[in-house]
């Protein structure tokens, strides 16, 4: 036997089981956004490097040690996209969705980032991220965020989640505070190990983010990012609290909330839970308003939002395992003999043209009907429609309830009936 090649190491498959979650999660999360006014956008999985350089920033963890980067024949550098905010802006931009325009939109689909897998960290993984073009009010921050809140109610997660709010202030304000922040970290050089001095210079307000627990009394000591904040940032932030507390979305204020990428500004959001141990944001956004110019478009004020899907199924998965998921078949279609296959298969397909959405499920590979009724039980079906030779002449099927045992024969064409004996 030839050696069986495997997938590669952090991208997985989705077997039935899970795809079951996956479905009605994204089924869920569509359903609320359209609720809010939001449409689809498709845009392409590899996009040119310079795209997430300019976009996501140089020296932003990303694209410095996650992306995956490759030449193609013609030898021009292209990179998998690692999130979906920049070819979102860069297609909002090609089209011309952006200028003078109010947008709403959503995108689902794969991310790639070269990390160390483990459990809800992957090297492909799929988000859900919805952007907001051409507002540049607290509102609809505030507004993205009860949408995400309505999410979390829908997938009955709520009770296991939590909100983490913070305001960057504007880029001005963060180059000054980067600088002050420098200057602080800098006396502990000789205490800190090469990485954490390299990023001194390269990303010092992601230093404030790091877990490490040796780091905390330093990152205490560092100086707040909110005292820098200038006055409409300030005005901004709270406007945004008042809406959310008038909605009664409760939040943390969380100064050390920076978030990795170099596009945001002012709003910065994180939903967390502790049910997923280390990987504990599962939804993750802000504002970003100066992306769009940075990308060659006009001013455009923006906002958005992306959920770490893989994140989301092991939540839900987890708390609300039986989230009316519909996992059995209702009916199982089971015959015998001969001349029963075409009146068999002829049935099913008359059942589906009357009632798309049952779930019917026709045995084959033949056996005798005890081995069958023995399948239709596995597959946790409700019903059994029945097919043998008494059956086949009278043009009857017999439809057997496979909870209580009780059973009726019904005219093959009667399809009204058939159905209302299936039905709820
Ligand atoms: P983390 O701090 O966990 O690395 P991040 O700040 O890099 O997250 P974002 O770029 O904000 O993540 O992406 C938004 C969301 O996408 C995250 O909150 C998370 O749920 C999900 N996500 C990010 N990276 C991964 C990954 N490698 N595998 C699975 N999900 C991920
Ligand atoms: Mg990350």
């Amino acid at each position: 036997m030839a050696k069986s090649i495997q997938a590669i190491r952090g991208m997985n498959d989705f077997l039935p089981k899970d795809t079951v979650f996956w479905q009605l999660i994204e089924a869920t999360l569509k359903q609320v956004l359209t609720s809010y006014g939001y449409n689809e956008i498709r845009f392409p999985i590899v996009e040119h490097t310079h795209l997430f350089q300019r976009a996501l920033g140089e020296t932003t963890e990303v694209v410095e040690k996650e992306v995956y980067t490759f030449n193609d024949r013609n030898g021009d550098s292209l990179t998998l996209r690692p999130e979906g905010t920049a070819g979102c802006v860069r297609a909002g931009i090609e089209h011309g969705l952006l200028y003078h325009q109010e947008q709403r939109l959503w995108y689902i689909g794969p991310m790639f980032r070269h990390e160390r897998p483990q459990k809800g960290r992957y090297r492909q993984f799929n988000q859900l991220g919805a952007e907001v073009f051409g507002l540049h009010g607290p509102d609809i921050d505030a507004e993205i965020i009860l949408m995400t809140a309505r999410w979390w109610r829908a997938l009955g997660v709520d009770k296991h989640v939590s909100l983490e709010l913070n305001s960057i202030g504007s880029l001005q304000t963060r180059e000054k505070y980067r600088n002050d922040l420098i200057s602080y970290l800098k006396q502990f050089e000789n205490q800190l190990n090469e990485d954490c001095n390299r990023r001194i210079y390269s990303n010092p307000l992601r230093l404030l983010d790091d877990k490490d627990p040796g780091l905390q009394e330093l990152i205490d000591g560092a100086p707040s990012l909110f005292e820098y904040l200038d006055e409409e940032a300030r005005q901004h932030f709270s406007r945004l609290c008042k809406i959310l507390n008038d909605a009664k979305v409760h939040y943390t204020v969380n100064n050390r909330l920076v978030r990795g990428l170099d596009y945001y500004n002012r709003t910065v959001f994180e939903w967390v839970t502790s049910c997923l141990g280390a990987q504990r944001t599962i939804c993750a956004g802000g504002r970003y308003d100066g992306l769009v110019a940075q990308l060659g478009g006009h001013d455009t004020p923006a906002v958005g939002v992306a959920v770490g899907l893989e994140r989301l199924v092991l939540l839900v998965q987890a708390v609300n395992p039986n989230c009316q998921i519909q996992r059995e078949v209702e009916v199982y279609l089971i015959y015998s003999g001969e001349g029963t296959q075409i009146p068999a298969m002829r049935l099913a397909e008359k059942i589906r043209d009357a009632c798309p959405q049952i779930k019917l499920l026709t045995h084959y590979g033949g056996g005798n009907f005890r081995k069958q009724f023995v399948r239709a039980a596995k597959k946790g079906a409700k019903f059994a429609l029945v097919l043998g030779k008494n059956e086949i002449n009278n043009s009857q099927v017999r439809i057997k309830n496979l909870r209580n045992g009780n059973q009726k024969s019904i005219a093959q064409d009667n399809i009204n009936m058939i159905l209302e004996s299936i039905l709820p």
